[in-house]
């Protein structure tokens, strides 16, 4: 059981957060084995995007910005694809290069190879 990092889920009034003994209840931040939003993190998307305004621009700065464009090459424009409509029969398994549209067939298990990342 992990809790919500939401800095204010304790805020958001719902019955399931209203805890404790009776004459004593408080709102508490959600506790649960799961969560699906923030990364697994947060239980609902305001939560998200609290932990967001909060800590977001400080988590910027830790790990750095992107302070130049990022450029599509065709070196790492690669990934790999599966044809899932395939009438012709077809290699299910390709590469796929985003820049040059160059198309490379592939096997099952290079597909499923995940530090395989261009051809
Ligand atoms: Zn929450």
């Amino acid at each position: 059981m992990k809790y919500c990092q939401g800095p204010h889920c304790h805020k958001y009034k719902t019955k399931d957060r209203l805890r404790g003994p009776k004459g004593n209840k408080t709102y508490q931040t959600r506790r649960r084995s799961s969560f699906h939003y923030l990364g697994g993190n947060a239980c609902s998307m305001a939560c998200e995007r609290d932990w967001f305004d909060k800590f977001g621009t400080m988590a910027l700065d830790h790990f750095g910005r992107i302070v130049e464009p990022i450029k599509l090459t065709a070196d790492n424009a690669w990934m790999k694809h599966e044809r899932y409509y395939n009438p012709d029969n077809e290699a299910p398994y390709y590469w796929y290069n985003r820049l040059t549209e160059q198309e490379i067939s592939m096997t099952e298990q290079q597909y499923n190879n995940p530090s395989l990342v261009r051809p």
